[in-house]
């Protein structure tokens, strides 16, 4: 790799990061994590990258979610855990109707960086830094908790660590059995006001989950449909953090960022002679890059090549972020041009950051019909070019927030406010989500 260092993204023009009052404090925050253990395991993504690799050849499918920022004010065990089932109960879905293989990976343990559209916000009159993730600042709007923090890099490590530590015992502790993830989603349907439109696919995995029983494939020792894999990823936004957390690989002498098994770059920080294409370069996890309407087909094959030299199949996602509007027109002449150039990508779809706005309370809101139109022409555009809908990324939540209008139950506008939680987007609750599993799982179908 050449003229690559852990640190010589430091060199380069960067967006969005903090301005730090106590830099030595910083320093001495970013040495203490440089010797704590690191989060994950290189193997461990390494996995995660073979996975993503069938993924990318059409052989799998990929089911990325979670908050747009975890938060340390509701950093608790059943939080984590409704999330945690909710991912499951998407995931049994899409593997029933998709007839192959969905590779779960959680916004979770690590999701604290924020870039905002301004370094600024105002409220009656008064302006202070925006906030930009708990890993950073505090949201409460006070000059105190808005001026940046080198200790928080700390508390985002220590509770990261938790939160895996919990997804992990989870995975293998027995909430992850099939049988039990298929009563959930029976649940759900049995309440749910569009019943009919779901209940069939319910009782089909129903069926075939006693059938398995019955002919004995639910033996002891058959850990697949008791245990689960998921792996964990965020935006790596603080590449002081992420530095601090990247070690050399004692197995491959390769260095791996163990913040997460899978990190991405964001829209707004994913220039090609900046910062944290120069980061990502460098490590060998396998990594996104979140893809807006604005990007242009030799732009992408650049940053194609700067980040994936060796056209490795399970290196590079592309999260891509459209807007249902604006999909038509931009998605195709992406694809066609990926496809002609013989580069092999995951193309994943974030229906949720291109469709977001204001509604008429006031709350930063995103629609469901919008985001699920944006998913139904994301599946729509990759079969006329050929390519493959590889996966779906979500901003959710296990919780029961009322943050997205529409859906089975009509959250209105007016709705918003009775449960509006979230610290930065809007995210789809437990039962928008799984509604949306059974309507995008319609669409594997066909
Ligand atoms: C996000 O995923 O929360 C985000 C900020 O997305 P984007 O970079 O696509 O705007
Ligand atoms: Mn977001």
């Amino acid at each position: 790799m050449s003229n690559w260092q852990v640190d010589s993204w430091r060199n380069k023009p960067i967006l969005q990061q903090p301005e730090y009052d106590d830099k030595v404090r910083l320093k001495e925050v970013e040495q203490t994590l440089s010797s704590y253990p690191p989060l994950v395991f290189a193997a461990e993504a390494r996995e995660l990258r073979r996975q993503l690799g069938e993924v990318s050849l059409g052989k799998g499918f990929l089911l990325q979610g979670g908050d747009c920022a975890e938060s340390f004010d509701e950093f608790n065990a059943p939080k984590i855990r409704d999330t945690f089932k909710v991912i499951l109960q998407m995931a049994i879905v899409l593997t029933f109707a998709g007839r192959c293989p969905v590779t779960k990976v959680a916004r979770m343990a690590g999701q604290y960086a924020k870039p905002r559209s301004s370094d600024f916000e105002t409220r009656d009159g008064v302006t202070l830094p925006s906030y930009r993730g708990d890993i950073i600042n505090n949201f409460e709007f006070t000059e105190a908790a808005r001026r940046p923090d080198p200790d928080r890099l700390l508390e985002a490590y220590h509770r990261s660590a938790s939160t895996l530590n919990l997804l992990r015992a989870f995975a293998q502790g027995g909430l992850a059995d099939l049988h039990e993830v298929n009563r959930w989603n029976m649940a759900f349907v049995e309440n749910n006001p569009l019943k009919e439109r779901y209940s069939d696919m319910a009782n089909r995995i129903q069926d075939t989950l006693e059938f398995m029983d019955v002919i004995g494939i639910n033996a002891q020792t058959s850990s697949t449909l008791h245990e689960t894999s998921l792996f964990t990823s965020h935006e790596a936004l603080l590449l002081n953090y992420e530095q601090a957390l990247t070690r050399i690989d004692t197995l491959t002498g390769k260095p791996y960022d163990c913040s997460a098994h899978m990190v991405w770059i964001g829209e707004r920080t994913r220039q090609l002679d900046h910062a944290h294409v120069e980061f990502f370069r460098g490590i060998h996890n396998p990594i996104g890059v979140k893809v807006g309407p604005s990007m242009q087909e030799d732009e992408l094959i650049r940053l194609i090549d700067a980040l994936n030299p060796l056209n490795d199949p399970g290196r590079l996602t592309l999260i891509t972020r459209m807007g249902a509007d604006n999909l038509a027109d931009n998605l195709p002449r992406l694809l066609r041009k990926v496809k002609a150039e013989g580069r092999h990508v995951v193309w994943s779809s974030d229906p949720m950051h291109g469709n977001t706005f204001s509604a008429s309370s006031g709350y930063k809101t995103r629609n469901f019909d919008a985001i699920l139109k944006e998913i139904k022409q994301f599946f729509q555009a990759h079969e006329a070019e050929g390519t493959h809908a590889g996966g779906i990324h979500l901003e959710m939540t296990g919780q029961h927030v009322t943050e997205c209008t529409g859906g089975a139950y009509e959250i209105s506008d007016e709705d918003l406010a009775q449960a509006y939680k979230t610290q930065c987007d809007p995210r789809l609750n437990a039962d928008q989500v799984l509604e949306m599993a059974f309507l995008v799982a319609d669409h594997l179908r066909n």
